[in-house]
């Protein structure tokens, strides 16, 4: 697996404090090999491989994680915001119905999702409608039937008998129908065959003009591995399509399809389907097809687990400076920054109990204040971050200039400084120890 394969990558790189342009290329090559693996298009790899290069070589280096973690955790990123895009939600219409068409191969699982569809807008509320349109198939109006009877919503087919009906017909009846017995979504079943072809299009293409979808939904099953270029290629030409849902994804296809459809179409992946039963359905969750098409899930827990250890290696070694009085501007900044991380302060302190009594005092906090304050540690030099009371007039000046501030600011935050200083070291005396002895280890 790639993770195997960049662990061996990893422990070459472990060590090294800076990302260099080999260690960058190497990592680079396994990704690449990981992503044609799990049936990613090869110009898309390319083009993703070329985004990630990119960054990697601009990016800041991690004090957490090592170069090799730092490129994963790029790569990562870069996958999940490209499937994710924006999350789009079903577009409805302003006047009901709102109508959704389906589009795909045949096999694809297009009736399948009607009533997954169905079932999961029926609990949202909606009146859905399913319409069989298609008649290509003998069994095709019966499975529907079947479909909708186990998601509880009603079906519109052509009447039995009459023989094959006319599809574009029956879709067409189909919104009067909705409109009579007030259906708010109807969801269009339409017939596919094994591979494209112009009369199947055609068909898919005239249901479209009669019912003017608010949606088409392009229905791609993710076992189909390389061809879904191919596939979806066809469909956006011959149909067009405003979504796609993924299907078979309980199947052990990587899911690249998902990467090289989005990319190529530029349209977003919608629902993502992972079984026969109604229930296996739900909204696409970008992080999760990252991880599989990747097949690093591993790899990025460890990660995750890094970071997590270094902030708290962080607080330690501050809180125990904290007690002996050695805290220094330096460990000031970084805890300022690892907080600041998790959101605005405003909101952070409003979660902390009794912070209700607080609530003028946060309202009047200025975010502002704390930028200035970071400007001007980081216009410091480390000695200066080290040891405050080396702050002279000269230096205050300078620091001043270099962080477009006054040298009053100066002043105050390094007066603050030393009595937050003094009042930790009283408080440590008191209780006995800041974080020294207990903590952690
Ligand atoms: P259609 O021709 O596009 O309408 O495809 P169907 O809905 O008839 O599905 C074709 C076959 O795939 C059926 O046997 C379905 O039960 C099966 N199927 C559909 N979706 C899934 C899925 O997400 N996972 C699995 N394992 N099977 C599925
Ligand atoms: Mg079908």
């Amino acid at each position: 697996t790639l993770s195997d394969r960049l662990t061996s990558v990893l422990t070459n790189l472990r060590g090294k404090g800076r990302l260099s342009e080999a260690d960058i290329d190497a990592t680079a090559r396994e990704i690449r090999i990981a992503l044609l693996e799990a049936d990613v298009a090869l110009p898309v790899v390319r083009g993703f491989i070329k985004g990630v290069k990119e960054r990697a070589k601009g990016s800041e280096v991690s004090q957490a994680l090592n170069p090799a973690q730092q490129v994963v955790k790029i790569v990562n990123e870069e996958l999940v915001t490209i499937l994710g895009g924006e999350t789009r939600r079903l577009e409805l219409a302003k006047t009901p119905p709102t109508v959704i068409m389906l589009a795909g191969l045949q096999g694809a699982g297009k009736t399948t999702l009607a009533g997954k569809l169905a079932k999961w807008l029926s609990g949202q509320g909606h009146t859905p409608m399913l319409v069989a349109c298609d008649l290509q198939r003998p069994n095709a109006v019966n499975q529907l039937q079947v479909v909708g009877e186990r998601a509880g919503v009603p079906v519109f087919a052509p009447e039995p008998g009459n023989g094959v009906g006319d599809p574009v017909q029956v879709s067409r009846d189909s919104i009067e129908e909705a409109k009579r017995a007030q259906h708010d979504i109807v969801i269009v079943d339409t017939a596919g065959r094994l591979g494209v072809d112009e009369e199947m299009m055609k068909q898919a293409a005239d249901i479209r003009d009669a019912v003017k979808p608010d949606e088409i939904l392009f229905v791609l099953d993710a076992m189909i591995g390389q061809d879904a270029v191919t596939t979806a290629e066809a469909f956006r030409d011959g149909v067009g399509f405003s979504g796609v849902v993924l299907t078979k994804l309980d199947g052990d296809a990587r899911g690249g399809a998902a990467l090289s459809v989005r990319e190529v179409t530029g349209q977003p992946i919608m629902f993502a389907s992972s079984g026969e039963k109604l229930e296996d359905f739900d909204v696409f969750h970008p992080d999760r097809m990252g991880n599989r098409i990747l097949g690093m899930g591993d790899m990025l827990t460890l990660i995750e687990q890094a970071e997590q250890a270094f902030d708290q290696e962080q607080a330690e070694k501050a809180a125990e400076k904290l007690g002996t009085g050695q805290l220094t501007l330096e460990d000031f900044l970084e805890q300022m920054q690892a907080v600041r991380r998790m959101g605005p302060l405003q909101n952070l302190l409003g979660m902390l109990p009794g912070a209700g009594q607080m609530k003028d005092q946060l309202a009047n906090f200025d975010e502002k204040q704390l930028d200035r304050i970071q400007a001007i540690i980081r216009g410091m030099t480390p000695a200066e971050r080290a040891d405050p009371k080396i702050i002279n007039a000269s230096r205050r000046q300078r620091i001043a200039r270099g962080s477009g501030v006054t040298v009053g600011d100066i002043n105050d935050l390094v007066n603050r400084f030393f009595e937050a200083r003094k009042m930790m070291q009283r408080m440590a005396g008191q209780f006995g120890g800041f974080g020294g002895g207990g903590g952690g280890s």
